[in-house]
């Protein structure tokens, strides 16, 4: 869905305002020769991340040692524990390749449980888990379902089937789980139940995303989720995977690497982070970690908005809001990505929506230039997201010389998000050297006042002609943690036959 164009106007700002819309523009845009800089550093860490003494990337093994074929058969359950929602669905993978069939029901993951206890958290999984099977299978003897359980957060495999959570992400921080293994908990809590499941495989939502897009697409080399946090997942080759030489594996053949790079650059030498960026992350529940994605993922980016716009408003300098109660800013994560988004997709010239907006959510009044200055900083913010989270997605394709291949995505910022897709495709072209973009695609940086002209992407205007598609194409991925978890579990139970554990 493309955000409608809207012209702009800075005409009525005032000097002192235009400053700051000034300021904010140098701090939030990340430059073609920065964004290759960075790049070109993330492949360094990628390659950190393989060898023997590790690096801030743990780049872990998963033991998803194949692409898929296409013919997969069976019935499988995949169980989906993301940051916001649980999913429970089950995938029938018929003798036609390339197909599925699911049905699936999702429950809405209580915030009280993220920071709750672990005995808390493995009980309403199974709770679930058990509600949904005696819905859909009420009084059948199932023998045991085979499971992909798709949990969403850096763990340390030395089985396909195990999984120790290295620390938790995306705010959660629930007691006793990291360090320790995250399967037997879950299993007992199955059993306690009477569950009839059997946990066939655990899974990153990056690798469920890239198998599941390879089945459909085998152009598809890369998995990668931009959502709540974000991360990616690809093939590499036994033989370049340093860390685990002393396996002896055939050094041809593949192993899915979870990269989790969302821990790019925690030691801060690339990134260009502003005050409010460290911000974000000192009062998060696990500061110094997860430094790429508190800039790009969608948990943080109202985040980031509102710490820049209370900032304003208490800036005597700027005086934002003047007179007005601007209490309700002052609450942690009170605004998320979709407010952001809804100002983004304001059509209106006089920026109606995120007037009412401002005044529904936060009980403010902005005046004309505010709303103009709220309308940029979102741009801004947006537009950073969109073009860093590019560069992990070049980094691997240099590192494994991948063009052309197609990039697997999902996640609510890459599917909702306005100009997210077209804004990373034009960071990628500038990375990857691919020549000017063959139309503007997001709305140029203002000129230091006047009068500014905003445009969204010309093809929603103009009925250019088709053109070529780019070496690397990032597209809407299959669904990872339902299909690609029901895939991995029938590769996993395959593998398992034919003896190869
Ligand atoms: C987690 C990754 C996950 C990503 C996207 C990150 O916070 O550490 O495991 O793939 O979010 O969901
Ligand atoms: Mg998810």
């Amino acid at each position: 869905k493309k955000a409608p164009s809207r012209r702009g106007s800075y005409a009525d700002v005032p000097h002192s305002l235009m400053g700051q819309i000034n300021k904010l523009e140098y701090l939030f845009t990340v430059s073609g020769e920065k964004l290759k800089e960075i790049t070109d550093h993330f492949i360094s860490e990628l390659d950190k991340g393989l060898s023997v003494e590790g690096g801030n990337i743990p780049m872990i093994p998963t033991w998803v040692m194949e692409y898929p074929d296409g013919y997969e058969t069976g019935t499988f359950l995949a169980l989906d524990m993301g940051g916001t929602n649980l999913r429970i669905c089950e995938v029938t993978l018929p003798e036609e390749k390339g197909e599925f069939d699911i049905i699936q029901s999702k429950y809405r993951m209580p915030e009280e449980l993220k920071t709750g206890t672990a005995d808390e958290l493995w009980a309403y999984i199974a709770d679930c888990l058990q509600q949904f099977i005696e819905y859909h299978h009420e009084g059948e003897d199932l023998g045991k379902l085979p499971l992909g359980f798709t949990f969403s957060y850096p763990v340390t495999q030395h089985y396909i089937d195990h999984g120790i959570l290295q620390r938790w992400t995306k705010g959660f921080d629930i007691d006793g789980v990291e360090g320790v293994d995250v399967v037997p908990p879950f299993e007992a809590a199955l059993a306690e139940r009477g569950v009839p499941i059997k946990l066939a495989a655990l899974i990153n939502d990056t690798t469920g995303t890239m198998i599941a897009s390879h089945y459909t697409d085998d152009m598809m080399k890369i998995g990668c989720i931009f959502g709540t946090g974000c991360n990616a997942a690809y093939m590499e080759n036994c033989g370049s995977i340093p860390k685990l030489a002393h396996m002896k594996l055939p050094p041809d053949s593949l192993m899915a690497i979870n990269c989790e790079y969302g821990a790019f650059d925690n030691e801060h030498l690339v990134l260009p982070r502003t005050k409010y960026d460290l911000v974000v992350d000192e009062e998060s529940p696990r500061p110094g970690q997860q430094s790429f994605e508190k800039m790009i993922a969608g948990l943080y980016l109202g985040e980031i908005f509102r710490l820049v716009i209370l900032d304003l408003a208490e800036n005597p300098d700027v005086r934002i809001f003047e007179g007005q109660d601007y209490n309700k800013l002052k609450k942690p994560y009170s605004l998320d990505a979709s407010f952001l988004s809804a100002i983004e997709e304001d059509p209106f010239e006089n920026l109606q929506d995120t007037h009412d907006l401002f005044t529904s959510k936060l009980d403010l009044r902005p005046s004309k230039p505010e709303l103009e200055l709220i309308r940029r900083l979102a741009e801004l913010i947006g537009t950073r997201a969109a073009r860093l989270s590019a560069c992990g997605v070049a980094a691997i394709c240099k590192k494994k010389d991948l063009q052309p291949c197609h990039v697997g995505a999902d996640g609510s910022v890459f599917n909702k998000y306005p100009h997210f897709k077209a804004r990373g495709a034009q960071a990628l072209r500038e990375i990857l050297d691919w020549g000017p973009p063959p139309e503007p695609v997001f709305p140029p940086a203002a000129p230091g006042g006047g009068r500014l002209a905003r445009r969204g992407s010309a093809s929603s205007q103009t009925n250019a002609p088709p053109k070529e598609p780019d070496p690397v194409e990032v597209l809407p991925a299959e669904d990872g943690s339902g299909v690609g978890a029901a895939l991995i579990a029938a590769l996993t139970l395959k593998r398992i036959k034919m003896g190869n554990v």
